[in-house]
Order: C-alpha cells, then sequence, then structure tokens
C-alpha cells in the first residue's frame, strides 16, 4: 500500500527523484521501465538470455539499436502559423533482412518509445522466420488537432526526411497506432516522386488500388483469432461462453472485436481514448463500430444496460479473455494483482511490465506475448511485400490460409518449447526469436 503511495507520488517527479528514493529496487526498476519501454525491452532480453546462456557478446550486440534517426518536421498550418514537430525512425536489427515495421502518430511519441518498439519488431519477424529485421517509426503529434490537408503534409515531410533510410530492400514502414492505408498512400507516393517511378515496395498497409493486399487491414484481428483459437484447442477451451474485455477500438481491438462477435463471442467491455462501455450480457459491436466510424468516441455511446468504465478499470474488470490492445505499459505490478481473467492475448506491443509478467505467471494467468498474438499485421505486410515485388496478387482466401499457416505454426513451436522449459509463452517466444537471430550474427560475423 505504503509502496503504491510512493510510486504514485514519484510518477509526478520522475526522474530526480527516482534515484534518491526510499523504495526497493524492484520498484525503481518497474517505475524505469514503466516510464521508458527501451529500458523494458532490455530488462526482457537480459531475462531471456540468462534463461538461455546467451553468449555476452550476442547479448550485448542484441542490446542495441543499429540506427536512429531523429527528425525535425515544420509544417504550414492552416491558420498561418508555423509548427515544428519532431519524428523518429529506429532500425534495430537487419541482420535477417530489411527492417520493417510501422509508423505511429501519437503525442507522446519518443525516442526510446520507438527503440523498444523496433526490438520488438526484430522479435516478431524472427520469431515467424520472416526474413525480414526489425524497425519502428513515430512522430510526436497528435493527428486529431490537424486538418487532412496539415496530416498530409506532415506525411509528406517525415517521408522526406527519412527518404534515405527506408527503402523496399533497406527498411520498409507500415501503419501502426493512428496511422492508416491513406498516410501510407502519402508516404508511398512521396518516395516515389523522389525517385521518379512508383516504388509500391517501399511501404505496406496501402490501399489495394496502389498496390496493397487484401486482408492486411483485418490481417492483425486475424492473426488475434488463429492464435486464440489455437491456444484454446490445447487447452480444451470453449472459445464462445467465454466473457471478453477489450482495451482498444482500433484497428487492432476493433478488428478483433468483430471477428469475435461475428463467431458469436460475448464481449462486455471495450475502450477507446475517452474510456469504455461494460455490459454484462455483451455489447452490440457492429452498433458501436458503426458508431466509431461515424467518428465518436464509445463514452457518449448510450445502449441499454451499457455502464461507463475507464481505460484503468477495464483491465481488472472480471472476465475469462483480457484483450489489451491500446498501447504498452498497460499491466504492471501496481494492477496485474487485480487482473481477474484466464486469459491475456496481447493485440498492442508492449501492454505488460516484466514485473507483471512474474505476478501474472504466479496468479496462473496465461499470457499470449505480443509478437505472436499480434504478428498477424507484420505477416501479411510480408504478404503484401513479395506480391508488389512479384507484381502479382493473391486471393483472400490464400492471404488467410498462409497467414494461418504460419502462426498456427509458430504457436505449436512456441507452446511445445514452454512446456518443455516450464517456461512461460513469452520465455519461449524470446528463446526461438532470439535463437534464430544470434545464429544469424554467428554466421554473418561483427563486420569488420
Ligand atoms: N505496426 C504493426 C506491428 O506492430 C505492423 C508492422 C508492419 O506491418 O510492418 O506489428
Amino acid at each position: 500500500m505504503l509502496e503504491n503511495k510512493k510510486k504514485e507520488q514519484m510518477k509526478i517527479i520522475y526522474p530526480e527523484a527516482l534515484v534518491a528514493a526510499d523504495v526497493s529496487v524492484t520498484v525503481k526498476e518497474e517505475l524505469l521501465m514503466e516510464t521508458n519501454p527501451f529500458e523494458m525491452a532490455k530488462k526482457q532480453i537480459d531475462i531471456v538470455a540468462e534463461k538461455m546462456g546467451l553468449n555476452n557478446n550476442i547479448k550485448k550486440f542484441l542490446k542495441r539499436v543499429e540506427r536512429s534517426l531523429i527528425v525535425s518536421i515544420p509544417i504550414k498550418m492552416n491558420d498561418g502559423t508555423l509548427k515544428i514537430f519532431e519524428g523518429y525512425r529506429v532500425q534495430h536489427s537487419t541482420v535477417r533482412g530489411p527492417g520493417k515495421g510501422g509508423i505511429r502518430f501519437a503525442p507522446n511519441v519518443n525516442l526510446d518509445e520507438v527503440k523498444a518498439l523496433a526490438i520488438w519488431m526484430t522479435w516478431k519477424c524472427s520469431l515467424l522466420n520472416l526474413p525480414l529485421g526489425g524497425a519502428k517509426g513515430g512522430v510526436c503529434v497528435d493527428p486529431r488537432k490537424l486538418s487532412k490537408e496539415e496530416l498530409e503534409r506532415l506525411t509528406r515531410r517525415y517521408t522526406s526526411e527519412i527518404i534515405n533510410f527506408i527503402g523496399p530492400d533497406k527498411d520498409i514502414p507500415a501503419p501502426d497506432v493512428n496511422t492508416n492505408p491513406q498516410i501510407m498512400a502519402w508516404i508511398m507516393d512521396t518516395y516515389s516522386m523522389h525517385k521518379g517511378r512508383a516504388v509500391p515496395g517501399v511501404v505496406t498497409g496501402k490501399p489495394i488500388e496502389i498496390g496493397g493486399s487484401v486482408g492486411r487491414e483485418s490481417a492483425t484481428g486475424m492473426g488475434l483469432f488463429f492464435v486464440l483459437e489455437a491456444l484454446c484447442n490445447k487447452i480444451n477451451l470453449d472459445l464462445n461462453p467465454q466473457d471478453i474485455v477489450i482495451q482498444g477500438f482500433g484497428n487492432v481491438g476493433g478488428n478483433i472485436a468483430k471477428i469475435l462477435y461475428e463467431k458469436g463471442c460475448k464481449i462486455i467491455a471495450v475502450s477507446d481514448i475517452s474510456g469504455g462501455l461494460y455490459a454484462k450480457g455483451g455489447l452490440n459491436i457492429d452498433q458501436l463500430l458503426k458508431w466509431r466510424d461515424e467518428s465518436n468516441y464509445l463514452k457518449d455511446f448510450q445502449g441499454k444496460g451499457y455502464k461507463f468504465v475507464s481505460n484503468e478499470d477495464i483491465l481488472t474488470l472480471k472476465c475469462d479473455i483480457l484483450i489489451p490492445a491500446a498501447i504498452e505499459n498497460q499491466i504492471t505490478r501496481s494492477n496485474a494483482n487485480r487482473i481477474n481473467c484466464k486469459i491475456i492475448l496481447e493485440g498492442a506491443n508492449g501492454p505488460t511490465t516484466p514485473g507483471a509478467d512474474n505476478i501474472l505467471e504466479k496468479k496462473g494467468i496465461i499470457v499470449v506475448p505480443d509478437i505472436l498474438a499480434n504478428a498477424g499485421g507484420v505477416c501479411v505486410s510480408y504478404f503484401e511485400y513479395i506480391q508488389d515485388i512479384h507484381s502479382y496478387f493473391w486471393k483472400l482466401e490464400r492471404i488467410n490460409q498462409e497467414l494461418k499457416n504460419i502462426l498456427v505454426s509458430a504457436f505449436e513451436d512456441v507452446y511445445n518449447l514452454s512446456k518443455e522449459k516450464n517456461a512461460s509463452l513469452r520465455i519461449a517466444s524470446y528463446m526461438i526469436a532470439i535463437s534464430r537471430l544470434a545464429k544469424a550474427i554467428e554466421l554473418r560475423g561483427i563486420f569488420p
């Protein structure tokens, strides 16, 4: 109790007070990770490296990012003023292939967050055995405060600033938090204008009309479903009678909600940035998606028997399956004890801190880690990339079948290793991803 109170106070005065603070080392460490995802990503490497007995040099190599670029993005606003935004692109590893990873537009994006997200992309691509590395980008902006023209200018100038950093054989961006196919189209066009020819393979998640792939928009949601279904088969759990809670109602949360709802599942709570809605008997997801698509916040929806629930409280609702599908650092040492579900399926990247992982494991909650659960997006991005290179496009049935094959086979490998090593699904996923990458590093050697 006292520790929690101190923690809350320290959050306000962090980081100056952190070093001197009168709290235990574990609380200090957890606070550092909550405020800095890069620290969390490095801590995860340490944990797995120890379990695997990983060579120290490889560990050192994995904990640093290959390249980081910080760019300044001046934009003429519609009212005639000039605003300067800051943007980032980070390549963590290109050992197994070109960098791959989304671009997010959000008000609190910073370099360390982008570094952590790039690291997680490396593991994700390696776990699925895709011939790709890990990268990520971001712009520190609240896109809701921009007009469409301002958003286009911001996207084009950001692309221009990182133009020498990206490319179909270097680093291939994609959508992430608050970015979408239209934004990918502007990136593709800006890059193509600089090169003097159409280069669809520079970015994935594009509209279908300009080289995008069918099934890409719903891919992360589909992937979450395939992995959840594979887990349910393993543990003999019937999906339909389960109570499901979803934090986040964007591309990831909205799509998995839709897929599960269409399969007849009961979703008892969902949330967006404004907060969420809870109904014991289940929510009407079709109505809520329509409401969202008309640019409304969930908190303003009036449904019979629907109750408002905050983004914090939604995580601790009693349910069977909890799907955090918003942003990182949602399940921490502060609330992990109050999480009340059987399965956590990580739709977001990095929603659970290592400290929370320990608590959840003791409570017997199965956590399906982000790098496995939400890997459907990058998997279909890979399909889009190879379709662009070959100028030959697949049908939706093929996309979904190949997606299912890759994810179910990755799930089987992870599940079997977790049983063999008596480790969590997260540790097992990391072991597979890291050993594949470590092998590639050994084979290539360190230049010069
Ligand atoms: N942003 C997504 C992720 O975090 C997709 C990345 C991609 O398709 O490259 O996995």
